[in-house]
């Protein structure tokens, strides 16, 4: 998506252990106008898949899938990240090691959220090595729900979690894919 790889190029600041800072429209400050027009490439891509639930992971992942959602005409679930050790017979439940912050969270949806009649579309603001869909897939799974595919706004094509996640036949679409990035530099290339 052109309008997103722009505002990547303009905006975007690669710092050292492949971490692209975008803090400036979408992890810190968020440009709701720019996130809008991701929601309805979100919703061209996937609009013969009668999407009827959005999943995504807190934090960052809320405001994307928020706006997508309206798109959709769907509600969006949030998976909790869970401090207690005691998780209930109430939540469907997965560990996720966290690339940005190198721990592992255990991440929580309520059963009541997430039912074997959903048809539900995966959003999240970064791919890397894929660990938070994963994670996410495995909710699904659990639930007995239908996954339709993800959508990511920022894909690091050079790490693995696209590859193998596509590779399991899984359907991915990411709106801007950086093929390479130089913390040294700033170049950022994308795919
Ligand atoms: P993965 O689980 O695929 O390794 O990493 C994806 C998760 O880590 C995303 O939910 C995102 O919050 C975070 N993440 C991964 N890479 C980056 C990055 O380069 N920049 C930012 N801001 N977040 C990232």
């Amino acid at each position: 998506m052109k309008l997103l790889e722009e505002r990547i190029l303009k905006e975007g600041k690669v710092l050292s252990g492949n971490v692209l800072k975008v803090d400036g429209f979408l992890n810190h400050r968020i440009d709701v106008e720019l996130l809008n027009e991701m929601g309805k490439e979100f919703a061209r891509l996937y609009k013969n898949d009668d999407v009827n639930k959005i999943l995504t992971i807190e934090a960052s992942g809320i405001g994307i899938a928020c706006i997508a959602a309206q798109h959709f005409s769907c509600p969006v679930v949030f998976a909790k990240k869970s401090k207690t050790t005691n998780i209930s017979e109430d939540f469907y439940c997965v560990d996720v090691d966290s690339f940005t912050h190198k721990t592992t969270n255990k991440v929580i949806v309520s059963k009541e959220y997430l039912c074997e009649d959903d048809r539900v579309l995966v959003i999240d603001d970064f791919l890397a090595n894929g660990c938070a869909l994963r994670g996410l897939i495995k909710l699904i799974k659990d639930a007995g729900a239908t996954l339709v595919g993800c959508g990511i706004a920022i894909e690091k094509g050079f790490q693995h979690g696209g590859k193998e996640i596509r590779n399991d036949g899984i359907r991915v679409e990411s709106l801007a894919v950086v093929n390479s990035m130089n913390a040294d530099t700033g170049e950022i290339v994308f795919g």
